[in-house]
């Protein structure tokens, strides 16, 4: 058996585990670990919420999570709860998918100042990220400067633009909805060094600024290079371009109360206001090659909250060597020494779309076979839950695959299984067997809510329960004409759930809970009716 474990559940954990999980299959055990307790990175907690088709890309996840030596382990930090040392005296091979979760600093005076945010708080903030949940932007002001000229820019001006009725079918949070709702922000600045034909900054995503119902963007014509300069381009920015021409050429609408205007060769000097952002203090540049060099001249954009989209860098972990400049893991070619290797965003930096990922994933997974022809004989996740219990560190399995019920969530079933037969002691028919479920997870759902922790696992458990139940009903009538048939199911149950229980290393499996319940409610009809 190998055992291997991805630090990060987002793109490039996933895509390393389906790489993983596809090469070995029965003869490896994959471990995802993410520090937050719920998966998917960037996925959950960056792509915009108003693109749910982006966010779908989760379910290809989901399937690899449903593989049964795939398990995730959520509420876990490397390099906190747990070093980079232990973990690889644990794994076979110890794979770092972390991403680049930090801000890159501006570097210029003022950035401390109230009002000044990253993206990676702010995007956080409007998907429910809970290191961001109190940020408490700055959006009573009206004006917004979004520094950066890329996707995560446009996502952030766009999300400032859009009205209540435009987030329908978003997954938006409430706290970020409402107060965009009430916001003040009529004019949001894009500012950007470079110059239109620079920007990265992707077509479908840019003409989504033209199809706003409150917002219009402004481009100057002067800043455009000549139309027959744009052949040259390479024909997706060639695209973004001629979208940046439409919205120069657009005549202003004067219906629509807010703006979005692209300042281009400007470059950010310094934040400036009293106690907090006010203004902020801009360079003209001019292009040099493909750099921008400044021009001396500069002036002042007012500026009451500023959102920095200018790139990310991957956490510091001890005992893993950095490259400062790039903001990543040192590695060659996914490697970082023995039995470490790094993906995604963690091994390349911060650029890519979510699907470069998966050839990245595949790459390091391939990496590893080739350093790896033997396994370690290492313990894997075994070992790891030991550790984690003595350290007292409460990790949480999602419902991924199959449920994994701890002790709250078996009471909680226990409790299920009680008013179910209550009710259907009430109701002494065939039919009860069907009704009396229904009246017990209604009545189980107010105090399930009161405990959220239990009742993921809980909900979780008996809604595979109505999978059995489907299954059971069709086998009932073979079980009314065999009767001891019902008794030989619950005694394989019970083994089956015997032998579920040492397999996932403790707890009981929703799958077996739910066949332990239904069997004996059907032994019990049986018993009834005979
Ligand atoms: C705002 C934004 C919007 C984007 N929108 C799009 C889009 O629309 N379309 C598109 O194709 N791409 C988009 N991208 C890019 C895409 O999200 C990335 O390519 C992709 O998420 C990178 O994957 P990753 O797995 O390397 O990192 P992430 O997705 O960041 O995953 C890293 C995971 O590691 C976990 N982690 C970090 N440190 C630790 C630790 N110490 N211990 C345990 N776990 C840890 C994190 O919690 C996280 O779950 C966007 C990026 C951003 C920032």
């Amino acid at each position: 058996m190998r055992n291997f474990a991805i630090i990060g559940s987002g793109p490039a954990g996933f895509y390393t585990a389906e790489a993983l999980a596809k090469a070995y299959g029965e003869t490896a055990r994959i471990d995802i670990i993410d520090k937050l307790p719920v998966p998917y990175g960037l996925i959950r907690f960056g792509v915009a919420p108003d693109h749910q088709s982006i966010k779908a890309v989760s379910k290809r996840y989901d399937k690899v999570a449903d593989d049964p030596q795939v398990r995730f382990v959520g509420n876990v930090a490397i390099g906190e709860a747990v070093s980079i040392d232990e973990l690889r005296g644990l794994y076979d091979a110890v794979i770092l998918a972390t991403g680049a979760p930090h801000d890159r600093p501006l570097g210029i005076p003022g950035e401390e100042l109230p009002g000044v945010v990253g993206s990676a708080a702010f995007v956080g903030w409007y998907n429910g990220h809970p290191d961001f949940a109190d940020l408490d932007p700055r959006l009573d002001g009206a004006n917004v400067v979004v520094i950066g000229n890329g996707n995560v820019a446009l996502d952030v001006a766009r999300i400032l633009s859009k009205t209540r009725a435009e987030f329908a079918g978003s997954d938006i949070v409430g706290h970020a909805i409402d107060a965009l709702d009430g916001s003040g922000v009529r004019s949001i600045t894009f500012l950007g060094r470079r110059g239109p034909h620079q920007i990265a900054m992707t077509p479908k995503e840019l003409g989504e600024l033209g199809h706003l119902a409150e917002a219009a963007p402004s481009v100057d014509a002067g800043d455009l290079p000549p139309v027959a300069d744009d052949e040259a381009l390479e024909p997706g920015v060639r695209k973004s371009v001629a979208h940046l021409r439409a919205f120069a050429n657009a005549a202003p609408d004067g219906t629509k109360p807010k703006k979005v205007t692209f300042d281009f060769f400007a470059r950010p000097l310094a934040v400036e206001g009293d106690g907090r952002a006010e203004r902020i203090l801009v360079e003209r540049t001019r292009l040099d090659g493909a750099r921008a060099v400044g021009t001396g001249e500069t002036y002042a954009v007012p500026a009451d909250l500023v959102v920095s989209c200018i790139g990310y860098s991957s956490p510091h972990i001890d005992g893993v060597p950095y490259d400062e400049d790039g903001g990543k893991y040192r590695n060659d070619r996914g490697q970082i020494d023995d039995g470490l290797y790094c993906v995604g965003w963690a091994r390349r930096g911060p650029s890519g779309t979510i699907g470069t990922n998966r050839p990245d994933g595949q790459a390091v997974a391939a990496r590893i076979a080739a350093d790896q022809p033997e396994p370690a004989g290492k313990p894997g996740g075994v070992a790891l839950d030991a550790l984690l219990a003595a350290k007292s560190v409460e990790k949480r399995l999602e419902i991924l695959g199959d449920v994994h019920m701890g002790a709250f969530g078996l009471g909680v079933g226990v409790a299920h299984l009680l008013l179910k037969w209550s009710a259907l002691a009430a109701l002494p028919n065939a039919w009860a067997l069907l009704l009396a479920p229904v009246l017990a997870r209604s009545a189980l759902l107010i105090p399930m809510n009161l405990f959220p922790a239990a009742r993921a696992e809980s909900l979780g458990a008996i809604s595979r329960e109505g999978n059995w139940r489907v299954g059971l009903l069709i086998a009932l009538p073979a079980a009314l004409i065999a009767p001891k048939l019902a008794v030989v199911a619950i005694v394989a149950a019970l083994l089956v759930a015997w032998w579920s229980s040492h397999r996932l290393n403790g707890g009981i499996s929703g799958d077996v809970y739910g066949a332990i319940v239904e069997i004996t409610e059907v032994a019990v009809l049986i018993a009834a009716l005979t």
